[in-house]
């Protein structure tokens, strides 16, 4: 820990091109190890390596963004008042404590690492237990690149023992991606403490497909955005909201594309599906579309564990789906659809929005400005996208309402999270 804070009183007075350039050093590496890193997140979790591959070039996009933009997102602003100068400055804090989750292990680290970084912060990661590995190794990432020693400090702990780091006084504020159950007992010692926090959670993001939907690219888009990163995704499409003009169709279709997914072994290049990335989340899983099933929902595809090692799940369509059903009001965290029908585009809302989370939505529908209107103005979620797939994306800011928590990490917002915004008043 002392180690964290001498590193951030060096870091705070560094100026912010010599950490461009390392962050950018950061991202030559990340690049270079990309095989290294594939292949380790299909041996901790189970990502199909061509996905893992990605997953790393977007972790180099995202800190060469911010090498290239913090200046700016981080300049003074000026506010004229009576006084001869008066501005807001953004400072860093300190050191801030990151607990992150094994789906996306790079992904996450890297959204938050790049901007916090950046802002003159020191930090220390707390990754899954599931994936010690990819901790240690993006540890690697940022001695080899040369930031200060101490700077990115790796700690291998339980989940019992993150309020302890969080007590101490070095550590200013606390970041958690994970489940709700996480993030409620994260806040609640931050509020004891009285620390900023920032909560990434859990989502069911509905996809409202309207009586005038394209349906041909829409179900290809709502296929790959159930089946990112083999369903277990916060921004994954869960509930698929259907008018039912269109319901049976889009129905048929999309369980027709779910049928030719490939599910193996994720070192398999020609992979779509990889296994779950562990047993008891697979029976999880399976648990929520049993009670569904229990409760009327019917199955169109998949829903049985298949014989055989790994923690497999088949593409699996569920049909009917209504309220009271886990299918309906909880997140799926694996490649399960929930087809919900709704009379006409007011219903479709009204469902859409009928749920405890509140990250990401979309509508498809031919009408781009009929589209817009009920992205920007009736789904409650923090991204809204018209005929596309939710994605992060380092420019746009990310994050969700509701159980799906609260801050914001990316774009310009995302590296004001972690900063003092300073009034300076000069007479
Ligand atoms: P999780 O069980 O909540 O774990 C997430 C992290 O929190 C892990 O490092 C875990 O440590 C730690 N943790 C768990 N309980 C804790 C506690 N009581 N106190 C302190 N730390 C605790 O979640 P997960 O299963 O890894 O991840 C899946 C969840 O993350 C899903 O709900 C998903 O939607 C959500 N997620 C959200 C976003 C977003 O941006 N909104 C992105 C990705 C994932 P251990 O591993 O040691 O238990």
């Amino acid at each position: 820990m002392e180690g964290a804070q001498r590193a951030f009183l060096l870091w705070r007075s560094t100026d912010l091109a010599a950490r461009s350039g390392l962050l950018r050093r950061a991202a030559d590496l990340l690049e270079e190890r990309k095989e290294r890193f594939a292949a380790l997140m299909a041996a901790e979790m189970g990502k199909p390596v061509a996905q893992g591959r990605a997953e790393v070039e977007k972790c180099a996009l995202g800190c060469r963004f911010y090498a290239d933009r913090a200046a700016e997102f981080l300049a003074p602003e000026s506010i004229q008042t009576e006084a001869s100068k008066s501005y807001v400055a953004f400072q860093p804090l300190g050191v801030l404590l990151a607990v992150m989750p094994w789906n996306f292990p790079l992904w996450q680290v890297f959204r938050f690492a790049a901007p916090a970084l950046m802002a003159g912060n020191a930090a220390l990661l707390k990754h899954a237990s599931s994936v010690s590995g990819c901790a240690l190794a993006i540890g690697e990432i940022f001695r080899d690149a040369g930031f200060p020693d101490g700077l990115f400090g790796v700690l291998l702990l339980r989940a019992g023992a993150v309020e302890r780091v969080l007590e101490r006084p070095e550590v200013r504020a606390v970041t958690l991606t994970g489940s709700a159950e996480a993030g409620r007992a994260i806040a609640a010692a931050a509020g004891r403490l009285l620390k900023k926090s920032v909560l990434e959670l859990g989502g069911s993001d509905p996809y409202v497909v309207l009586e005038d939907a394209p349906l041909t690219p829409t179900v290809e888009t709502c296929v790959a955005s159930r089946l990112t990163n083999s369903g277990q995704s916060c921004i994954a499409a869960k509930r698929f909201i259907v008018v039912e003009k269109v319901r049976r169709e889009f129905q048929d279709r999309f369980v027709s594309r779910m049928r030719g997914v490939r599910m193996g072994d994720p070192m398999d290049e020609s992979v779509d599906l990889g296994p779950l990335a562990r047993r008891d989340l697979r029976d999880a899983l399976h648990r929520q579309v049993v009670e569904s099933v229990r409760k009327g929902a019917n199955i169109a595809l998949g829903g049985e564990i298949p014989a055989g090692r790994g923690a497999f799940y088949p593409p699996t369509v569920l049909i009917d789906v209504a309220p009271g059903m886990p299918a309906y009001h909880e997140e799926t965290f694996g490649p399960v659809a929930a087809i919900i029908a709704a009379r006409d585009e007011a219903d479709a809302i009204r469902i859409a929005n009928d749920s405890p989370f509140g990250l990401g939505a979309a509508v498809f529908t031919r009408d781009t400005e009929r589209g817009e209107r009920i992205a920007a103005g009736s789904l409650d979620a923090g991204s809204c996208f018209v005929n596309a797939q939710v994605r992060s994306d380092p420019r746009l800011p990310f994050g969700g309402i509701k159980d799906s928590g609260y801050g914001r990490e990316l774009g310009p917002f995302g590296i004001r999270e972690f900063v003092n915004v300073k009034t300076v008043w000069v007479r």
